[in-house]
């Protein structure tokens, strides 16, 4: 039987939940780790521009070229300079969020370029025009059923095709679309400030072979990316490989520091430094701590909000409770203050995340800055309002179900609906339940 929407992110967000506690096995102890982690992610932050100096002095003496973008515009135009104007026809790219913070797709497909995606779930979602739903697992809002649908329409895949089979599919794909592309873009885990190196974890080694077979190598990464050495990988690895997939390691780590020098690999190589309002976050201190994310998604994985309203609600690649901190902030807080009311502050996320970051607190705090800058607008103060008075008519709160749905339409903005269907109301309060059972 076909499990509904809300079941299958719940089976396999459960899934992730069994082998992130499994892998804490791996560590003596863990906490010390992550208190190790995060010292270390707070030194880098509060040493960065000294670190990012570093890192662009190594790199460029390894013959490299390291490029300043203020913003999403700023990468964009850089991109475009190195792809436009040597005539590129095909790029492939990784799976990272902060392509999908600077536009890379829809600034490729305005050149008219071919771009091809190198992540087996993200090859799924590109059928059909879908964004991430995960920062870690893009697909998993789709089952097996469903991506197979997607292979018999888009590519001719027998229906009943195993997930063994669909996968050697789509590797195949990928690997002739890869042979093709003159450019291969990605992101970075880290930027290694002793050795000017970028360090890139994947368990389908796509992004390896893509840059293998590519003649340009751009990488995109935030500014905050950097850390001080390579041997602080030796923390930060491990336990990003287990709070993502509860791998003990993830399966191909690279390093490369620069363009091939004996022509096994990209003959020029570029690392695009991305602020993007990443120091305006700097100047706050408790927001500060933010930067230190990872992205290993594990915070989104125990979010029970994202459970229930899933990845697209939040409009942004940054996703979850640690995207309910961030979207605010790099777009925003006028579009964005909704998401900071999310947060129902259980503290899973806090609990879990392998660099302390108190998402918690953060909420809190970007809360502060919008109670005290009154953003919001007064549609949603009144909607707000016409709940609280809702919920203390027990007349209200008792009518049928039907009419519960009515009202609610009819307070919710349709636009609030865009990206998913309306849940069911409960056919009867818990008053109502409460009285049954006593009777
Ligand atoms: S906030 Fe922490 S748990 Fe969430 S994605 Fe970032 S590093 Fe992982």
């Amino acid at each position: 039987m076909l499990m509904s929407y809300n079941e299958l992110l719940n089976y396999n967000t459960s899934c992730f939940e069994k082998r992130f506690a499994n892998s804490k096995d791996n560590y003596k102890n863990s906490e010390l780790e992550r208190q190790r982690a995060y010292q270390l992610r707070n030194k880098s932050l509060l040493n960065m521009e000294k670190l990012l100096v570093d890192f662009e002095t190594r790199f460029q003496d390894n013959g490299g070229t390291v490029l300043w973008a203020r913003d999403a515009e700023d990468a964009q135009e850089m991109i475009r300079d190195i792809v436009v104007k040597r005539e590129i026809r095909a790029i492939t790219r990784s799976n990272s969020i902060v392509l999908d913070e600077i536009g890379l797709n829809d600034l490729i497909k305005e050149n008219n370029k071919l771009l091809f995606e190198n992540n087996i779930s993200r090859y799924v979602l590109k059928a059909i025009g879908q964004v991430p739903y995960h920062p870690m697992y893009p697909a998993i809002n789709l089952s097996k059923e469903e991506i197979n649908g997607v292979l018999n329409e888009h590519y001719k895949l027998k229906f009943g095709s195993t997930t063994k089979q669909m996968v050697n599919f789509i590797r195949h794909q990928i690997t002739q679309e890869m042979a093709k592309a003159q450019v291969c873009i990605t992101g970075a885990n880290f930027l290694l400030a002793d050795v000017g190196g970028v360090a890139l974890s994947e368990n389908e080694g796509n992004i390896l072979k893509s840059c293998a077979s590519a003649k340009i190598h751009i990488v995109v990464a935030g500014i905050e990316k950097v850390i001080p050495s390579m041997e602080d990988l030796s923390i930060l690895l491990p336990l990003s490989s287990a709070h993502a997939t509860g791998h003990h390691m993830t399966a191909i780590n690279s390093i490369t520091c620069g363009p091939s020098i004996n022509g096994n690999g990209p003959e020029q190589m570029y690392v695009i430094l991305l602020n993007n309002g990443r120091t305006d976050l700097l100047e706050n201190e408790v927001i500060r701590k933010s930067l230190s994310c990872i992205h290993c998604g594990a915070c989104v994985s125990v979010c029970p909000i994202y459970k229930n309203i899933g990845g697209y609600a939040y409009n942004s690649p940054y996703i979850g409770p640690i995207g309910s901190v961030m979207a605010p902030l790099m777009y925003g807080l006028d579009k964005y203050y909704q998401l900071a009311y999310l947060c129902t502050q259980c503290g899973r996320c806090t609990e879990v995340c392998p660099v302390k970051i108190p998402i918690v607190d953060l909420v809190i705090e970007n809360r502060r800055i919008i109670a005290e800058e009154r953003i919001g607008n007064a549609k949603f103060e009144a909607l707000v309002r016409s709940m609280i008075s809702h919920c203390k008519s027990r007349k209200k709160m008792d009518c049928p179900q039907w009419l519960k749905k009515l009202e609610v339409k009819q307070l919710v903005s349709k636009s609030n609906f865009t990206m998913r269907e309306m849940p069911e109301m409960a056919p009867k309060s818990f008053n109502q339940m409460a009285k049954e059972t006593e009777n």
